[in-house]
């Protein structure tokens, strides 16, 4: 059996390759989302799956598509987007919750957009060197790290492992990274110590199991497949 990480008195380090694969091959026997990893979201416009994740942020994915599906029930096409009123547009995707921001954020990306492309597409990018692409994203109004990493992840095909709040616990509580850390540095870390060809499917498999099993509160950790190699549920053993 490969040694186990992080003992508790240690301080976090990241997972060796060994234990990278042991983890992600047991989160693979139980929720099989390497083998099927499309997201059923992906989009052929990068700039709708930016959009998307501009109102997944801070809600849940029921609400993100409901306030998506009405954006675009209500306004076809972003040009008519961009000629609403704010008030029209945050109205159409209220049910993502915090709507202003997300409204104020949406609306100057588009302006960026055409200015940049002289379109409302984010289709170019998928030429770009994959950091350029990535700086880029960075840098518009209301995209932090992950929110760049979920487009050129699942939009622009390009490597990126978005560590969004399932991820970013479990990284913790495997003793992976330190407690206090950022989503944006786990992020970081996970990208530098995990193969590329598994981002897509072990992001996947991480949300599923902080989902079902390693849930905020009350986690699972009695019947937890990878208790073995996690700090926090060897404490409790
Ligand atoms: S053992 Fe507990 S804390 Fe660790 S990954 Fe499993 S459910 Fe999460």
């Amino acid at each position: 059996m490969t040694r186990h990480v992080a003992a508790e008195s240690r301080s976090p380090v990241p997972p060796s390759p060994e234990v990278l694969d042991e983890v992600f091959d047991l989160l693979e026997s139980l929720w099989h989302r390497e083998r099927d990893s499309r997201r059923p979201d992906s989009f052929a416009e990068p700039l709708d799956g930016l959009v998307l994740t501009v109102l997944s942020q801070n809600t849940n994915d029921v609400n993100r598509d409901r306030a998506f599906r009405a954006l675009k029930r209500r306004f076809p096409a972003w040009q008519a987007v961009a000629d609403a009123p704010m008030e029209e547009v945050a109205d159409a995707i209220r049910p993502a919750g915090i709507a202003n921001n997300k409204t104020r954020s949406i609306l100057a990306i588009l302006r960026i957009v055409h200015q940049d492309f002289g379109a409302y597409s984010l289709r170019e990018l998928a030429a770009w060197n994959p950091d350029r692409a990535r700086t880029y994203l960075e840098e518009l109004p209301g995209v932090g790290p992950k929110t760049a990493a979920c487009v050129l992840l699942f939009d622009l095909g390009m490597a990126a492992f978005p560590a969004d709040t399932h991820v970013s616990r479990l990284c913790r509580r495997l003793g992976w990274v330190p407690e206090k850390m950022p989503p944006g540095e786990i992020q970081t870390v996970m990208e530098q110590v995990l193969p590329q060809d598994r981002y897509m499917g072990a992001h996947l498999n991480l949300i599923e199991h902080g989902r079902h099993v390693c849930r905020a509160r009350a986690p699972l950790c009695g019947t937890c497949i990878v208790k073995v190699h996690c700090a926090f549920g060897r404490k409790l053993a």
